[in-house]
């Protein structure tokens, strides 16, 4: 059993963490962010291990997974001092909340804000120096005692974390494991709405990603979720995540290559998704303005007379399949058309082409497959599947096929 994160010696010296961060991406590729967080916390070659945490708008996720697996984890938080009082808040709420039991509050010296920021105004002139004195200082002081950190970086956040894996290798000296690396921001909203977990209150003031009071600004829709930190600056990260000991600056390194989209699959065969408009959740649908336009993602277990009223103004309503195992999003497909949806239906997720009639015939237009699933079942073999009426002997027997 590894040292998991308690600060106790290790029992045998780790090999360079290059060698590790190499073995670790190997052995977990295929892994799932649950998994690789859980395997990360058990497994010898990542050492002792803490959580970093902004408690900002997405860190209920990780930090909810590591309520799951072992509450007494260390979750290392940094208060510069200059966050939203909303974040002191909120932390405080969701760590009793998920009873963890070994967060650990990081901040600057007072020697050293007095020495260098004493009025507090540091970040005007200079916010990679005050990053440095409130961040990037206070935490390197407290991974001292750790040999991997595990982060809630993603790749669509764009940028250097475009190309990122799970397990990276910090400079030689430590190790920092993104488990949650390769989700999409509705996976993201998918976990906290399934798990019921509170948000912090400035997201729904249109704050979606959250730092320091000074340096974050409001998000208008279709900017990029980070476009309100170190808003007409030159800076997109805080500092803390180094390159051979730095901040990274200068250009961003391309991504390896562009995100592959999703295919959708109807009767004449395999096209891009050709829907531009967003998605609300059934929550937000209240809050929604315009008719005409509007689009719906629903998990496969919704219940469609909650959206009885909302009805005739969705153009859209795309259900989730989470395994093709799982028919309840057939059954909510034939519901909504029962109680009367014209609008484009579609199934996302894992549907398989053996399933394509099934989902026709219950009132789904189109399909919506991830590219892997799409390389494992060409578009030949959905094809085959596409004049399903023909199948269909009630369809043969009211004369449609
Ligand atoms: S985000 Fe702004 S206020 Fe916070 S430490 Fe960095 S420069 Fe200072």
């Amino acid at each position: 059993m590894a040292t998991k994160g308690k600060e106790m010696p290790l029992e045998s010296a780790l090999a360079p963490a290059a060698d590790r961060v190499a073995h670790l991406n190997a052995r977990y590729r295929n892994h799932a962010a649950q998994a690789v967080l859980e395997r990360a916390l058990g497994d010898a070659q990542v050492g002792r291990v803490a959580l970093v945490s902004s408690f900002g708008a997405e860190s209920v996720v990780l930090l909810h997974m590591l309520s799951v697996i072992d509450r007494s984890t260390p979750v290392l938080f940094i208060d510069t001092r200059m966050l939203f009082e909303e974040t002191l808040t909120y932390q405080a709420d969701v760590a009793a909340t998920l009873g963890l039991t070994d967060v650990r509050t990081i901040r600057a010296r007072p020697e050293a804000l007095a020495a260098h920021d004493p009025d507090g105004v540091l970040h005007r002139s200079d916010t990679d120096a005050c990053c440095a004195l409130r961040k990037v200082e206070p935490l390197e002081r407290a991974l001292a005692h750790f040999d991997a950190w595990i982060t809630g970086r993603k790749r669509f956040q764009g940028g250097r974390r475009a190309v990122l894996d799970f397990f990276e290798n910090e400079d030689d000296r430590r190790i920092k494991v993104n488990p949650l690396a390769h989700w999409r921001p509705e996976d993201v909203q998918d976990y906290i709405v399934n798990n019921r977990l509170p948000r912090h209150p400035l997201v729904a003031r249109g704050f979606p990603s959250i730092g320091c009071a000074p340096c974050t600004s409001r998000v208008a829709a279709g900017e990029n979720p980070r476009a309100g930190r170190w808003r007409d600056q030159d800076k997109d990260e805080c500092g803390i995540h180094f390159v051979n000991g730095r901040a990274v600056r200068g250009p961003q390194p391309a991504p390896q290559e562009e995100p592959e989209m999703n295919v959708i699959v109807t009767d004449r065969g395999f096209a891009p998704d050709d829907w531009t408009q967003g998605f609300h959740r059934p929550e937000t649908l209240g809050e929604a303005t315009g008719n005409g336009v509007l689009a719906l993602d629903l998990p496969s277990d919704a219940d469609p007379c909650d959206l009885a009223d909302h009805l005739g103004r969705v153009t859209m309503i795309r259900v989730d399949f989470p395994s093709f195992a799982d028919g309840r999003g057939f059954t909510l497909a034939r519901r909504l058309r029962l109680m009367g949806f014209k609008g484009r239906l579609r199934a996302r997720g894992h549907v398989i082409a053996d399933q394509y009639a099934m989902a026709r015939r219950a009132g789904f237009d189109e399909i919506e497959i991830a590219p892997d699933l799409a390389r494992r079942q060409p578009e030949a073999q959905w094809r085959r599947r596409s004049a399903w009426q023909a199948h269909d002997y009630q369809s043969r027997l009211r004369g449609l096929a």
